[in-house]
Parts: C-alpha cells; sequence; structure tokens
C-alpha cells in the first residue's frame, strides 16, 4: 500500500511561499483509509481538502498527505429540514448545487467556494454572517473520525465532548474526517440585497457595523490599506440580507478563466496596488443597493482561477487577526497605522466584526471582537518583519492570529491566541509543518 503515496512537486497551499515536494496519496474510497495509516506508520500523516489554506497548516513535508478530495461524495440530503450529510472531500460549491434548487445555504461561508466540508470544520471557519450564525463547526450535528490509535468514530456534540471539541478547528490533528453531517440554512431565493456604503475613517466604520449588526445577516468591509493621514481607515462597507426576489438557481462552475502566468513585480510594487487600491476606492464608492447572485457576493475571487498567481513567483502572506472588543479600536487603528507607514500595502484588507456566540472547538480562531485580514505579496524578511511589529500590537492587545491564513507565527504567540492548546486529543500520527513550528 505504500505504493500508494508519491512525491509530488506541485501541491502549493494558497500563498504559494513554501514549494517542497510532497508525498501524496489520494483515495476514493473511504476504506482505504485504515490501510492509508498502516502504511504511514512511522512518518506523520495529515489530511487536507482542496489547500485553500494560505500557510503551511495543510502541507506535511516530512511525513504524508491524504488528499481527501476525491472522497467527496453526498451519502444524503434531507430536503425537507435542511440537513446534509457528506464524505469529507465535498466541496462547499458541489453542495451548493445541491441544495440551492431546494431553498437550503450552506450555515455559514467563507469567501471561497472551493472548500471541502473536511477543511471547513478542521478550521472551523467564519463567514460574513459570523455576527449572526457564529463560526461553522456551530452547525456540524455529527462527523465520521477515523484515528490511528483508536479506528473509527462517529462523533457528535455529546458523544464524546472533548474530542469533538478537539476536531472542530483541530487543523486535522485529531484524525482524519470521513464525513460530516450538517444543519443548513434557508433562503428565501438564490439573491440577496446588498447595500454599499463608503465610510472616510474608522470611526464611521465602527457606527456602521454597530448599526448594521441586528438588521443585516451579512457584514464586510475593505479597507484602503494605502490611504494615510486624514483618509486612514477609508473604506468600503457592505451588507445584506437573503432577498424573495429572485429564482433558486445554483452557480455553475465551467468556463471560468485561470491566470497562466505568475504576475511581474512591477505590479506588486506599493504604486501599483496603491494605485489598485483607489481605483477599487472609486469604482465601489456610491455603489447604493442592488440584488446580487450569492456567486457574486459571497465568491467575486472565484471568478478568476488561480488569482493566486498574480502575487508573483514568491507567493503572498496573508494575515489574519483578531481584537478582543476592550482593544479593538486602538489596535486596529495602530495596525493600519504600522501598515501605511511601512508602505507595503495589501490589495485585500478586509475588517468584520465578530459576534459573541461562542465557537465550540479548542482551537477555533473566531470569537467576540474584529478581525483584520490582509494580504501582502511576500518580500521575503522585509514583509516577514512588518508581520512580526503587527504580531506585537495583537499580542498586547490580547488578539489571536488565524492558523488557516499563516505560514510564520511564532510559537508563543499561537500559544497566547489558543491557551488551551496543550488540551488537544491530537492522534499521535498526525502532524503538520504548521504544528511542528508552533508546538514543538
Ligand atoms: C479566497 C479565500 C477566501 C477565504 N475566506 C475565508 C473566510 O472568509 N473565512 C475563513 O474562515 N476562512 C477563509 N479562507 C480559508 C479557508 O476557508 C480555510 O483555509 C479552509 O479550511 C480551506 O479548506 P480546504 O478544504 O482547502 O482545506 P485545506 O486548506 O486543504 O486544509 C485545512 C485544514 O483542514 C485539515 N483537513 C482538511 N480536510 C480534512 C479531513 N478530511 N480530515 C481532517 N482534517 C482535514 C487540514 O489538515 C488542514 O489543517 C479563505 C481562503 C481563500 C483562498
Amino acid at each position: 500500500m505504500s505504493e500508494a503515496f508519491v512525491s509530488r512537486d506541485d501541491i502549493f497551499s494558497w500563498g504559494r511561499v513554501a514549494r517542497e515536494p510532497q508525498r501524496v496519496a489520494t483515495p476514493r474510497f473511504a476504506d482505504q483509509l485504515t490501510p492509508l495509516i498502516d502504511a504511514a506508520r512511522g512518518s506523520s500523516l495529515l489530511a487536507v481538502g482542496l489547500r485553500r489554506s494560505y500557510g503551511d497548516s495543510c502541507l506535511n513535508e516530512t511525513g504524508d498527505l491524504i488528499d481527501m478530495s476525491r472522497l467527496d461524495r453526498i451519502i444524503a440530503f434531507d430536503p425537507l429540514n435542511g440537513i446534509l450529510r457528506a464524505e469529507a472531500g465535498a466541496s462547499f460549491s458541489e453542495i451548493l448545487q445541491l441544495i440551492v434548487p431546494h431553498g437550503w445555504f450552506l450555515p455559514v461561508t467563507p469567501g471561497t467556494r472551493f472548500v471541502t466540508l473536511g477543511g471547513a470544520i478542521a478550521n472551523d471557519i467564519h463567514g460574513k454572517n459570523h455576527h449572526a450564525a457564529g463560526s461553522f463547526g456551530r452547525h456540524v450535528r455529527a462527523l465520521g473520525l477515523v484515528r490511528s490509535d483508536r479506528g473509527r468514530s462517529t462523533l457528535t456534540p455529546d458523544s464524546d465532548p472533548a474530542l469533538f471539541a478537539s476536531t472542530i478547528g483541530g487543523l486535522g490533528l485529531t484524525g482524519i474526517i470521513e464525513w460530516a453531517e450538517i444543519s443548513l440554512a434557508k433562503i428565501d431565493s438564490a439573491y440577496l440585497e446588498v447595500e454599499t456604503l463608503p465610510f472616510e475613517t474608522l470611526d464611521a466604520f465602527w457606527d456602521l457595523a454597530e448599526a448594521s449588526a441586528e438588521t443585516f445577516e451579512f457584514t464586510i468591509a475593505w479597507v484602503d490599506c494605502f490611504a494615510h493621514g486624514e483618509g486612514l481607515g477609508r473604506g468600503i462597507f457592505r451588507r445584506a440580507n437573503w432577498t424573495p426576489y429572485g429564482f433558486f438557481d445554483a452557480h455553475r462552475d465551467q468556463s471560468w478563466p485561470r491566470v497562466p502566468f505568475d504576475a511581474p513585480d512591477f505590479l506588486l510594487s506599493p504604486p501599483g496596488i496603491g494605485a489598485f487600491n483607489t481605483l477599487y476606492y472609486r469604482l465601489l464608492a456610491g455603489a447604493g443597493t442592488k440584488l446580487q447572485h450569492y456567486r457574486k457576493f459571497f465568491y467575486p475571487l472565484d471568478a478568476l482561477g488561480d488569482w493566486n498567481r498574480l502575487y508573483g513567483r514568491n507567493g503572498l502572506l496573508q494575515y489574519q487577526c483578531v481584537i478582543p472588543p476592550a482593544a479593538q479600536r486602538d489596535a486596529i487603528r495602530d495596525l493600519f497605522a504600522t501598515i501605511a507607514a511601512d508602505r507595503q500595502v495589501s490589495f485585500l484588507a478586509m475588517l468584520k466584526t465578530f459576534g459573541d456566540l461562542p465557537a465550540p472547538g479548542l482551537l477555533s480562531f473566531a470569537r467576540a471582537g474584529t478581525t483584520l485580514a490582509l494580504d501582502f505579496p511576500n518580500h521575503g524578511e522585509k514583509t516577514r518583519a512588518l508581520l512580526a511589529r503587527l504580531d506585537a500590537i495583537v499580542a498586547d492587545a490580547g488578539g489571536a492570529l488565524y492558523p488557516a491564513k499563516d505560514g510564520r507565527m511564532t510559537h508563543s504567540m499561537f500559544r497566547r491566541s489558543f491557551p488551551r492548546w496543550h488540551d488537544l486529543q491530537r492522534d499521535p500520527l498526525m502532524s503538520s509543518d504548521f504544528w511542528r513550528r508552533v508546538a514543538a
């Protein structure tokens, strides 16, 4: 069975910074998982999905990977009650194609539909509705787990609360998630009424976030990171609710264009990114209210395949933090001021207030406060030095970093972010590049 693992040099995470070859097996049937666990004994193992994590939490250079994306069957769907059971490699894209025509949607979705059910659980992902729905793990009713030391089991929040809490947000370290059953969210059509509101200052952002939390299911803001001085904190706030005005038409995935090469460096220079940000601000500012299909509202980046290649051959470093409510205003201002002063600019700076619904995972990232997600072209030490300065602000504020977006946080930053990390019920065989860095 060991020949099922093959060495591949085309396996990257979404940031495309780490480029080491990985040994990968791609099972098509669930009964192949136990033999693969046996074949991997002696080295370490990690199940992965579509590798939409940006850093090294979905890489395992010195061990083996199990690519779960071919274990993608829908096992059961109850369209009356909105309950879905599927293999862990099923993507959000294929799930939506099944459920939307029946009037259901995923309870929580990230900014891409190309993630798997297993990946969404193992990072306990959050979406634009965190203030209303909490994180993804809250909607998991049951899951099948295969461990190297305990074999197969079915977990529910009540059957084994400690292992369930370890597995939700558990970064694939508690075993292989074979399947999961989730509750879906009812929708009135496949369309949302989306309001776009430009804001000039961070104070205006806080006012909008507060005013929208009760009445809008989805909120998100884009901030122009290049703006400084009086323009510091200007951006575009978007808020939306599902509307009954439209059909239940699911998206299609066919024939979207792909970026065929790595972008040239000049596009990634501060003037290049600054010009993009100014243009983006002018284009969106004053756009008003419109009806949008969910594909456009939730997944605008999916329209361009491999858009991560626009960050050039050195890849990109994502940075996502959450700051607790008491410190959020000062810390978020300091983060933007530090970035603007450094003149290393982020294309996509997304700001969102999280609600206080508790996340079910021991290592869940989403928690009450405000989250800021940034992506920087990787300019090596210069970029890492800026991110270390951002770490200091986040740590002082009592905040946390998101492992799904990380390829560089120190072990002390990890421990501050997840103080209960040592209670994780790790499968002794499971490990990742991320885990060896932060927990060793
Ligand atoms: C454009 C874009 C937008 C995004 N927006 C958001 C967002 O809004 N909110 C958010 O929370 N995240 C967001 N993300 C991050 C993304 O949602 C997570 O990284 C997600 O976990 C990726 O799923 P995946 O299937 O690609 O998993 P991978 O990246 O392949 O793996 C992620 C983790 O899950 C584990 N894993 C995967 N499958 C299994 C399995 N079957 N059993 C056990 N462990 C498993 C892996 O070991 C790894 O630790 C975004 C990413 C991109 C590229």
